[in-house]
């Protein structure tokens, strides 16, 4: 991934600011420190913690919940969608509204599985207002905890739900989400699959036969 400086610095920056310290000024000065004091905590529950505590993006001014992310912490499959809207904020849950709704019964119906037994989780953790889509910045600001779920979960199979997930994930900033959707792709060894948001396919119920059609092949997969 061509940003992994910036993800590297990002998760510094944070736990600068979780000492107290600031990042810019400890430029200035010589600031002794354990490395390991810079790493995002190595545990899915220290992880929620700490990524309920982020004050690193304007996000955080207007969230009611941080909405880390839920499900099987080991398991196979994770879904990544966009960020939270309104009632995810509300709840403190990812996927709870009305595009929830369809992901849990296309979960249910073409994995023939129950959302425990996958993660979900979005690309930034608190919730964009009137529901735009998060900026780069934001972003790229909130990835570090998506990677270092990604790295504990240790899933096989990710499928990204639209092409803001997609894009911010891989750095893939070009590829129309129409095109890409239902290839299968390298993400670091786990396989990566782009499909439809699912509130896309609730302004477009015409498009559900291809988000059925690429979740025949993440069953066949699983
Ligand atoms: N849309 C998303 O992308 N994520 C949610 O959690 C809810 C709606």
């Amino acid at each position: 991934m061509e940003n992994i400086q910036d993800l590297k610095l990002l998760s510094t920056l944070y736990r600068y600011r979780a000492l107290g310290i600031d990042y810019f000024e400890s430029k200035k000065k010589t600031i002794s420190y354990d490395k390991d004091d810079f790493d995002l905590p190595n545990n899915l529950d220290k992880l929620k913690d700490t990524a309920q505590k982020c004050f690193l993006c304007q996000l955080s001014k207007g969230r009611k919940n941080v909405v880390f992310g839920e499900g099987n912490p080991k398991a196979d499959l994770m879904f990544i969608g966009e960020g939270p809207g309104a009632v995810e904020d509300e709840m403190g849950r990812p996927f709870v509204g009305r595009s929830g709704e369809l992901l849990t019964k296309i979960i249910e119906t073409t994995l023939e599985l129950k959302r425990e037994d996958l993660y979900i989780a979005n690309i930034v953790k608190c919730r964009p207002p009137m529901n735009r889509a998060p900026t780069e910045d934001e972003a790229k600001t909130c990835l570090p905890y998506l990677l270092k779920q990604i790295e504990l979960i240790e899933p096989k199979i990710i499928v990204t739900l639209g092409s803001t997930a997609y894009k911010y994930l891989t750095g893939d900033m070009k590829s129309s989400i129409s095109k890409i959707r239902g290839e299968i792709i390298n993400y670091s060894n786990i396989i990566l699959m782009p499909t439809f948001h699912p509130s896309f396919l609730l302004r477009n119920p015409s498009a559900k036969r291809y988000v059925f059609n690429d979740m025949k092949k993440i069953k066949a997969m699983l």
